[in-house]
C-alpha cells in the first residue's frame, strides 16, 4: 500500500496512484483526526470520496503515530492520552474513539488501538504493553458498529517470541478479518525482524490477510513474504523519492549525483512508469533545479517499482518458484544470498 498520511499520497494524482499497479492505499487516523478532523472528512464523502480512489482504504488506529512522534503524556487502560504536534492541545483516545473516527473517515479495513513501547525496552513493558493491546482489540472490535469496514487486531510483544506467540493466539481466536504484525521496523536489525515474523506468521490464521507494518525496503518485503506475509504500507518508496533516490533491480540510483548528467537512459527500459520515459541526465536536472516533477516521477517511479517486485513474487508463487525468485533479486540488489 503507498501511503497517503494526509489524504494523498505525496505529490500524486490518484489516477497517478492507480496507474503504479496500486491496489490498496492507506490514510493515517493520527494526522486526519487532527487535520481536518474526521467529522469534517465524513461530510466530505469520507476518505473514498476526498480522494476519489475507489480501491479499498486502511486506515491505521493513530496508535503508532501517537507513540512514535514522542507525543504521548499518559497511558492507562482507559486510554492514551498525548498532545497534538500541531497546537498542543490535550487529546485522550481510547480503543472505541479510534475505532469512531475510523468509521467516520470511511476507510474499508479499520486498525485496534495498540499500544506501541519503544525498543529496546524491559520484558515486563513489553509484556504489559502486549496484553494491554490484546484487551484494547477486544474493545475496538466491541465498539465497531459498520459491517462494511473489516477490522484487522495486531500482533505485539516486542523482540521476544514467547510474547509474540502468546498475543497471536490470543488475538487469533477473536474474530478478526485479518492480522497485522506492528510494532517492527523500528529500528532492531532486520534478521530480528525476519526471525519475529517467521515465528509469528505460523500462529495467524492461514485464510486470512497478514499484514507487516511499516515495512520496508524492497527486500525486507520478499524476506517477508518468504515468511508468510500477505500485506506492506511503507512511506519509503515516496519518501525517498522526493529525495532523489531510485529504486531499480541493480540496487538503488542517486539522481542528485553528477554521474547522471549526461546519461541518456531510462531508470529501467523495462519500467512503464512516467519517469521511465525520460533520461537519467533530465531527472538529475529536475533534482539539480529544485523542479517539483523531480519528485513526482521518482515517487511514481519506486511506487512502480515496489508494485512491480510484488506482482512478480505473486506470479512467482503460483509457479512454485518463489525461492528462485527471491535469489535472483537478492542477486541484483548485491544482497547475500544466505541473509
Ligand atoms: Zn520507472
Amino acid at each position: 500500500m503507498p501511503v497517503g498520511t494526509q489524504a494523498t499520497v505525496k505529490g500524486l494524482t490518484i489516477d497517478q496512484v492507480r496507474a503504479t499497479g496500486a491496489h490498496m492505499i492507506l490514510g493515517n487516523t493520527y494526522h486526519l483526526a487532527l487535520r481536518p478532523g474526521h467529522e469534517t472528512v465524513r461530510k466530505l464523502g469520507g476518505l473514498h470520496g476526498m480522494t476519489g480512489w475507489d480501491g479499498p482504504i486502511l486506515t491505521d488506529s493513530g496508535g503508532f503515530q501517537i507513540f512514535s512522534l514522542d507525543a504521548i503524556n499518559d497511558i492507562s487502560e482507559e486510554a492514551a492520552t498525548f498532545r497534538s504536534h500541531l497546537d498542543g492541545a490535550v487529546i485522550r483516545l481510547t480503543p472505541e474513539h479510534s475505532i469512531e473516527i475510523q468509521e467516520s473517515l470511511g476507510s474499508d479495513v479499520a486498525m485496534v488501538l495498540d499500544h506501541v513501547v519503544a525498543l529496546p525496552a524491559e520484558r515486563d513493558l513489553v509484556q504489559d504493553a502486549m496484553e494491554r493491546s490484546i484487551r484494547w482489540a477486544g474493545r475496538c472490535l466491541n465498539a465497531a458498529t459498520r459491517e462494511d469496514q473489516a477490522k484487522f487486531a495486531i500482533v505485539q510483544g516486542g523482540l521476544d517470541v514467547e510474547l509474540r506467540t502468546q498475543c497471536a493466539r490470543e488475538l487469533a481466536s477473536m474474530d478478526f478479518q485479518g492480522y497485522a504484525v506492528g510494532g517492527l521496523s523500528v529500528g532492531e536489525a532486520p534478521s530480528e525482524m525476519y526471525r519475529i515474523t517467521a515465528a509469528t506468521c505460523p500462529e495467524l490464521p492461514e485464510d486470512k490477510p497478514r499484514y507487516l507494518m511499516g515495512v520496508g525496503r524492497p527486500i525486507d518485503l520478499l524476506e517477508s513474504v518468504a515468511r508468510g506475509i500477505d500485506l506492506f504500507d511503507c512511506v519509503m518508496p515516496t519518501r525517498n523519492g522526493r529525495n532523489g533516490l531510485a529504486f531499480t533491480d541493480g540496487g538503488s540510483l542517486k539522481f542528485k549525483n553528477a554521474i547522471h548528467r549526461e546519461d541518456n537512459r531510462p531508470i529501467d527500459e523495462t519500467c512503464p512508469c512516467l519517469a521511465c520515459k525520460h533520461s537519467r541526465g533530465y531527472l538529475r536536472h529536475l533534482f539539480n533545479a529544485k523542479e517539483m516533477l523531480g519528485p513526482i516521477l521518482l515517487s511514481i517511479h519506486n511506487l512502480t517499482y515496489y508494485q512491480t517486485i510484488m506482482q512478480g513474487a505473486r506470479a512467482a508463487i503460483e509457479r512454485g518458484e518463489f525461492d528462485a525468485y527471491l535469489a535472483e533479486k537478492k542477486r541484483g540488489w548485491g544482497e547475500v544470498a544466505s541473509a
